[in-house]
């Protein structure tokens, strides 16, 4: 009777145990536990009666274990879970051979030992018979009994039949079991399109159709790549049951037909399957990482767009080695077209969002999308109280670009300053463009120096940009910055202000960059100054005071100096000291400037008609004011509308206004000298280079620190000093006024000296304008 000595032998056993097809058939029953299965004790019970033997069993096997699923007159103890291990029966032999296997008495067989299994029940001859569904073998229908017998071709026929009958079932199962499964399957596929269509985000989505396999078939583990086409690198999209580590290993992978199923499968763009990683040349550079995460198999299937093009790749792994149904390839298709449809609706809509909120030639945010991250950063620095700088950047001369060179080399041009601005920027601030050559930078939680060092890093690095090699039309940028802490402003505001330091910075020439005013709130004192300081000229809270200038040998009073008083209503006084310098660092030096020079010309000439005395006046100008454009039309303006001769207005600057060699100051120095008014130099000392700058420079005369006057006379080295200057002066035709004398002996020191004018507390304070008249009386008869 049927019986190969061959199918005993250990490696056919091993081999047809783990048979992977075999397996795969086995894990569809869905069978595989201790539960008995009633519907065979039928057949069972059939099969023992027609063979008339008093045990029959039906079993099912994998790799490790025997499931009793039907157990008919057997006497032997039965674990309660009802698997056994199969080394402990002779079933398992069955599933190693396709035909019946038949033992006619197992005493005869010393290889079989005593019979295994039912050991010490005395069943010495045994029949049993493959189960197989779809042409696997996964399980076994035996019967047994004490006597030996000869057994019939015809009982293994009839065995053959029954086994056959318990197939039948199996398969009506598995096929309602696969049923059930696609519906799911189809169901979630449905679901999936409307996530989809509500624009769900990508990766939940993703997940969803990587779960809808993974229930179809839970011993597999989904995962979607998203393929970058420039960089040909894939990256994570969803894979909700791999361990994170083996998605971070293959994070960003550059695909090929060497990198793994999936790399292959994004490189070819078709159906890559890996049915065993262990014999797979694709995967063997990645084996020690599938070994280490139990991964054996990976059948990749590409994410195709409409156009055909590869998105990325839908792949699923498993423990053992398989290859997939033409069920599972269906799904799997489906699966991999869903997420490609996913993937391009994303894209689709990113693109949208993107047009709508970035401009199509440099790429940078727009003006839609600056106000809305504007506002937001707004709010934040609100919340935490932080600083916050705007910055306004315009192109000086692309105008000039696009008129000579045309629009093609404009666009260049902006597209290549778009790149260097980005370029100066931290890494998460806003560049936008805001206009046609107008740029704007949002910088959070950043101190004003630093904002002030970005402004200057752009103005550097588009100084340095240069456009369709044509020489001298390089474009420069004028640069505003802003400082809003706490961010109690709104955003248009913040631009505005930010512009405004724009025009300041343009105004002066451009190619630099200026601070505008400091939105206030909660900041230092510098910053409340700054904040302050925005609208004290429209609101009128500055004046001038006269501090007289006296002839030293008569002492008779000959004109006077403008000093500028501030009263803010909250503030109180703020000295000049204080406010002067923040006005120049935001230009609003320039308008304040112009109003001194209106108001003083006027109340001289004022104090003048009054007195029936004609004075000198002196006008501090701050070196910024005097390189401004407006400058002189300011001081031409303020002489006739007030009638004073210019030859009676003495301009006042310190020698920082004279370093370096800028055109604007040169030209406006030599106007106002051609006007008639005179220049001196103020803090005469107290810098470097004042000497040589005597010698070098038009001026007309020089007013001693005080600092050297404060010392007099007992400190031996500022009499010295002031001794020499007043000689060099004097020898150079320069007129020398001293100021800060508070003390008789000052006065008369530097008489001694030969100083030509007077100033200090002893011969007058700084006093408003209409006092003067007071202090000028007793001299009035003097001259009419
Ligand atoms: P400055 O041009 O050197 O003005 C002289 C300063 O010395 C004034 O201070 C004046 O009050 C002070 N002073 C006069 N006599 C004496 C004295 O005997 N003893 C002492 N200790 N001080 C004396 P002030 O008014 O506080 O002005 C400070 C600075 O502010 C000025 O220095 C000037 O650089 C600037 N400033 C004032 N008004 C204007 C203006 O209208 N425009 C510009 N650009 N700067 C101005
Ligand atoms: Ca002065
Ligand atoms: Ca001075």
């Amino acid at each position: 009777m049927p019986y190969d000595p061959e199918r005993f032998h250990p490696e056919r056993l091993a081999a047809a145990l783990a048979d992977p097809d075999r397996l795969d058939v086995l894990h569809r029953t869905g069978m595989l536990d201790g539960t008995p299965e009633e519907s065979f004790d039928r057949w069972a019970a059939l099969a023992a009666r027609a063979l008339r033997t008093p045990v029959a069993l039906v079993s099912l096997f994998d790799e490790q274990r025997q499931y009793l699923k039907s157990i008919i007159g057997f006497d032997g103890a039965v674990p309660t879970n009802r698997t056994i291990a199969p080394e402990l029966g002779i079933c398992q032999y069955v599933i190693s051979g396709s035909a019946p296997l038949a033992v006619d008495d197992a005493r005869e067989h010393p290889e079989l030992g005593e019979i295994r299994g039912p050991r010490g029940l005395g069943l010495h001859a045994y029949a049993g018979t493959p189960i197989c569904v779809d042409g696997q073998a996964i399980g076994s229908l035996c019967v047994a009994q004490h006597d030996p017998r000869q057994w019939q071709g015809e009982d293994l026929e009839m065995l053959a039949d029954f086994a056959e009958a318990i197939a039948s079932e199996i398969s009506l199962r598995i096929a309602a079991m696969d049923l059930q499964r696609a519906n799911t399957v189809v169901e979630d596929h449905n679901r999936i399109h409307e996530l989809i269509a509500a624009d769900a985000p990508l990766e939940d989505v993703l997940r969803e159709v990587v779960l809808s396999i993974e229930n179809f078939d839970p011993r597999l583990r989904g995962s979607v790549l998203l393929l970058d086409p420039v960089l040909r690198t894939i990256h994570h999209g969803a894979a909700p049951s791999l361990p994170a580590s083996y998605i971070a290993q293959i994070e960003g992978l550059v695909i090929g037909p060497d990198v793994g199923s999936c790399g292959a499968a994004a490189y070819h763009g078709t159906e890559i399957v890996s049915g065993d990683l262990e014999l797979d040349p694709k995967w063997a550079t990645f084996l020690p990482l599938t070994r280490e995460h139990e991964l054996r198999h990976c059948w990749s299937f590409p994410v195709l767009g409409a156009a055909g093009d590869v998105l990325g790749t839908f792949g699923v792994y498993g423990s053992e080695p398989r290859t997939p149904t033409e069920q599972h390839r269906g799904f799997l298709r489906d699966a991999a077209r869903l997420a490609g449809i996913a993937i391009e609706r994303q894209r689709a809509t990113e693109e949208l969002v993107h047009r709508a909120t970035h401009d199509p030639l440099t790429g940078l945010p727009n003006r839609t999308l600056l106000f809305d991250r504007l506002t937001h950063a707004l709010a934040r620095a609100r919340r935490s109280g932080t600083t916050l700088s705007v910055l306004f950047v315009d192109l000086d001369r692309l105008k000039l670009v696009n008129d000579t060179l045309g629009h093609d080399v404009g666009d260049e041009v902006l597209r290549d300053v778009a790149e260097r601005i980005a370029g100066s920027v931290r890494p998460g601030d806003t560049v936008a463009r805001f206009g046609g050559d107008e740029f704007i930078v949002v910088a959070e939680d950043i101190e004003p120096d630093d904002a002030a060092m970005i402004a200057e890093r752009i103005v550097g690095a588009v100084a340095e940009a240069v456009p369709g090699g044509a020489d001298g039309l390089s474009p420069t940028a004028s640069v505003g910055m802003t400082v809003i802490v706490g961010g109690d402003v709104d955003a248009h505001e913040a631009v505005r202000r930010a512009d405004e330091a724009m025009y300041a910075a343009k105004d002066e020439g451009g190619n630099r960059h200026r601070r505008g005013f400091a939105d206030g709130d909660g900041a230092g004192r510098r910053l409340e100054v700054e904040a302050a300081l925005r609208g004290a000229l429209d609101r009128g809270e500055f004046h001038l005071v006269a501090q007289p200038l006296a002839e030293f040998n008569s002492q008779k009073i000959v004109g006077v100096e403008a000093l500028l008083r501030w009263t803010h209503p909250a503030l109180g006084p703020v000295g000049p000291d204080e406010f002067i310098p923040i006005a120049e660092e935001t230009g609003y030096i320039d308008a304040l400037g112009a109003w001194v020079l209106r108001e003083s010309c006027a109340a001289t000439v004022a104090v003048t008609r009054a007195t029936g005395r004609p004075l000198e006046l002196g006008v501090n100008v701050s070196p910024r004011q005097l390189r401004h454009p407006a400058f002189l039309a300011a001081l031409e303006g303020a002489l006739e509308d007030s009638g004073l001769p210019a030859s009676a207005l003495i301009v006042e600057i310190t020698e920082t206004a004279l370093l370096g060699s800028d055109p604007a100051t040169a030209h406006a120095i030599a106007e106002l000298r051609g006007l008639g008014a005179r220049l001196v130099l103020d803090d005469f000392g107290t810098g470097f280079s004042s000497l040589s700058m005597l010698k070098e420079r038009p001026i007309d005369g020089i007013k001693i620190d005080r600092s050297f006057v404060a010392g007099l006379p007992s400190d031996a080295s500022s009499g010295a000093i002031v001794a020499a200057v007043v000689g060099m002066a004097h020898a150079l035709g320069r007129t020398v006024t001293a100021e800060g004398i508070e003390t008789s002996e000052q006065l008369a020191f530097l008489q001694a000296l030969g100083c030509d004018l007077a100033q200090g507390y002893l011969l007058g304070r700084p006093m408003p304008f209409a006092q003067l008249a007071n202090v000028l009386a007793p001299d009035t008869p003097e001259r009419a």
